[in-house]
């Protein structure tokens, strides 16, 4: 065959694989992602899943809130294929929206535990994290906060911090509350704890560690991640905020400390719904656990995998409580009521 005849077989060759591949754009060669996480272990998190599939993600990173205005806004017209955000109760409201397609898939089923996904298979959890009580070594005692409860105990008078009440973490632990002590125990707690306060609610998780270290408050409430990245910390003032507070696993000789979750689902408008699914249960192998978890500082959520956080081991082991996620989501509109009624502002 003369060389140019093979050229032009081999150009003929290329063109149509280019024309195959950009027809088949719109069908799984590519993962829209909608992503609140922006942790630098992503970058090898998402390298991973293209080299194994072929499929090339396109990211969009913005706050929780921000992406379901955004999902909101855009409708049917949305090219988001997977959601991933963080805590039960926007899982919930994104679910109760109508935002998710059930994703109907064996490795999910069988990887992740069944009280860490929705009875609808909408959403899974892929790491947890604990609400944990921090104290001020100098100004209180580790017995005086051993429960949630606690925090509304006279002895706490004036010396308890935490964000705002309806900050989803808060509506969370609120939730579960109410699952456990009833909606009118629940609600005599969150009044008795507002009377606590040692000032206003506000800020972040790490401002109420920073305000127990200053010794503006004796007691907070903050997401375990939180303190793990002080610990971890290369600036000497984080840890010197890490040295002047202790840590409790709350509810241990009870119902356990608080569990909440990160999450992913697959939007009902995806138009890469095999994309989609691939992507999710590539984040339940051993392999994305380990950095989807350790990116944040979190726990894996498959079983078999053990977090390689030297840190975030060195809290020790805790009880955690076992209500499943979507019973504490289900309760968050409950929870919103009761500390609106509570002035847990
Ligand atoms: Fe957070």
């Amino acid at each position: 065959m003369p060389n140019r005849l093979i050229r032009t077989l081999r150009l003929i060759a290329v063109t149509s694989a280019l024309v195959t591949s950009s027809a088949s754009a719109q069908d799984n060669k590519v993962l829209n992602l909608y992503s609140a996480r922006h942790y630098d272990t992503d970058e090898a998190l998402y390298a991973n899943f293209t080299k194994a599939t072929g499929i090339r993600i396109n990211r969009i990173e913005m706050g929780d809130e921000a992406l379901l205005e955004r999902l909101r806004n855009e409708g049917a017209n949305s090219p988001a294929d997977v959601l991933l955000i963080v805590d039960a109760s926007r899982l919930y409201a994104a679910e109760q929206a109508g935002l998710f397609a059930p994703v109907k898939s064996p490795v999910l089923e069988q990887r992740i535990p069944a009280d860490l996904r929705s009875p609808a298979n909408t959403w899974f959890a892929f790491s947890s994290r604990a609400r944990i009580l921090v104290y001020s070594k100098a100004a209180a005692f580790p017995q005086d906060v051993q429960s949630y409860e606690d925090l509304a105990a006279p002895r706490n008078k004036g010396k308890v911090c935490t964000r705002p009440g309806s900050h989803p973490y808060m509506l969370s632990l609120v939730a579960s509350v109410i699952a456990h002590d009833g909606e009118q125990r629940a609600e005599q707690w969150a009044r008795a704890t507002v009377a606590n306060m040692a000032r206003p609610p506000r800020g972040g998780d790490t401002d109420q560690i920073k305000a127990v270290a200053s010794g503006e408050c004796a007691v907070a409430l903050t997401n375990s991640y939180y303190y793990v990245r002080l610990m971890r910390s290369k600036k000497p003032e984080d840890r010197a905020v890490v040295e002047k507070v202790g840590v409790v696993w709350p509810n241990q000789s009870n119902y356990g400390t608080h569990i909440n979750v990160s999450g992913g689902a697959m939007l009902r408008n995806a138009p890469n719904k095999i994309a989609a699914v691939k992507f999710l249960e590539y984040l339940a192998s051993d392999e994305a656990q380990i950095y989807f978890a350790d990116g944040n500082n979190e726990w894996p959520v498959v079983k078999t995998v053990k977090p390689r956080n030297p840190e975030l081991e060195s809290l020790g082991a805790f009880k955690a409580d076992r209500l499943p996620i979507a019973e504490i989501a289900s309760r968050t509109v409950a929870a919103q009521k009761l500390v609106d009624r509570a002035g847990w502002r």
